[in-house]
């Protein structure tokens, strides 16, 4: 159970670049960080727009003097202060993710990265290098994993509850861009610009977080081949709105994955399903605190969050025990606590025995991309992974 007991001498100094004010993902990164008091927020360049910034940066209680211009500021001057920054959390949109994250591991610092981690693969090596040449955590922000029955699921899996897995039918397909709302919206422009989003829309913005969810439960799989067909059905829209990807795994199972933001009607549609030889379990992140268990022959019903009969390293997650519910706030926080663990080994120089979202996970999701698009190019052939 986690009850906000330290396991640090010290909070990490943390600081946050974007996510300022009105920003969609800023508020969950504090809110996550800050709730078990592993990090104190100390300095940040919270926005594209430098005054906006500082007067945000100022009213969540961060000193004036370290709410910075941009992140080359702070690195900077945060480098020369004895109690500078330690950590640093990047939610900007997509195509800074790789110039912070390489000045930040650069300078010495623990990453909280948003996906996707970059555009291409050569850049993602790049700093998988870095992260192992300057002995940095390198964390991607995959919160959904963080929920207690993502957990429970993955040990369902290595226990063989489920027997030999055969199929994974996993989607994320919201309705929220079904026309085209980016005409309105910055934070959507931003996300349908090849410039700024880099060579996809929804299979970064949405599908990685589906191919991260097939890698923490199931994390034996390793993809074969695959095949994707991708259309933009809003007119004008320049990247895919809309995609259909088949994997085929060494082990022989298949797996698909829809991401969309033209599902009409759905407000969020992030779900899987999970088949084994001998039972299948289901998920819908609207609903996280149930897991579904179907036995062949045998019973179906809902798993709970918080119950006794969880594994153990999923009641360890819990936070307020059975029949309350948890939600997105408190899957994000066990992924901050994560991270703050981690730290912690990597400082003391202890190996790290659990597992997490590493800057591993994010080169993998660079890599589906880049896969799923060069598919659909060439009329969803086959690519060899
Ligand atoms: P947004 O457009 O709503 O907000 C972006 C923020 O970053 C704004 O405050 C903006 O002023 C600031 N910003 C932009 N460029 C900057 C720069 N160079 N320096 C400092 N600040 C800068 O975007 P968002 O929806 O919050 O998304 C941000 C990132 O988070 C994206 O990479 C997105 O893919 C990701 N995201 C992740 C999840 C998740 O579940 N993990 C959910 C939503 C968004």
């Amino acid at each position: 159970m986690i009850d906000g007991e330290k396991f640090l001498e010290r909070p990490i100094r943390w600081a946050m670049i974007g996510g300022g004010r009105g920003s969609q993902i800023g508020y969950i990164h504090r809110s996550a960080a800050l709730r078990d008091n592993n990090f104190r927020l100390v300095a940040g360049a919270f926005d594209i727009d430098p005054e906006r910034g500082r007067d945000f940066g100022e009213k969540c209680y961060v000193a004036p003097d370290r709410c910075y211009t941009d992140y080359k500021e702070m690195f900077a001057a945060e480098a020369k202060r004895e109690d500078g920054i330690e950590a640093v959390s990047i939610a900007t949109p997509n195509f800074t993710h790789y110039e912070i994250a390489k000045a930040a591991l650069e300078a010495g610092l623990h990453v909280y990265c948003e996906k996707p981690m970059c555009f291409f693969s050569n850049e993602a090596q790049e700093l998988e290098r870095l992260a192992k040449e300057k002995n940095r955590i390198m964390f991607l922000s995959y919160g959904y994993c963080g929920h207690q029955m993502i957990e429970q699921a993955r040990r369902m899996v290595a226990s063989g509850d489920l027997g030999p897995i055969r199929i994974l039918n996993m989607q994320f397909a919201h309705g929220a861009h079904n026309v085209a709302v980016e005409k309105k919206s910055a934070a959507t422009a931003w996300r349908v610009d090849p410039k700024k989003a880099g060579l996809s829309y929804v299979l970064g913005d949405v599908g990685t977080h589906m191919l991260y969810l097939q890698e923490a439960i199931v994390p034996q799989l390793k993809i074969r081949r695959l095949m994707c067909s991708a259309q933009s059905f809003v007119e004008g829209r320049a990247l895919e709105d809309n995609a259909m990807s088949i994997m085929e795994y060494e082990s022989g199972a298949i797996g698909y994955i829809w991401s969309s933001c033209v599902n009409a009607g759905s407000e969020f549609g992030a779900r899987f399903r999970i088949v084994g030889e001998k039972a299948s379990i289901a998920w819908d992140a609207e609903h996280p605190n149930q897991l579904q268990y179907e036995v062949q022959g045998s019973m179906q019903g809902a798993m709970q969050r918080g119950a006794g009969y969880l594994y153990a390293e999923a009641r360890a997650d819990d936070r307020i025990g059975g029949g309350h519910p948890e939600g997105l706030f408190e899957a994000w926080s066990n992924l901050y606590t994560k991270f703050a663990r981690a730290i912690n080994k990597n400082e003391k120089g202890e190996p790290i025995d659990f597992w997490y979202p590493d800057v591993h996970a994010g080169a993998e999701g660079v890599k589906w991309v880049e896969k799923c698009v060069e598919s659909a190019k060439n009329e969803g052939a086959w690519v060899t992974y």
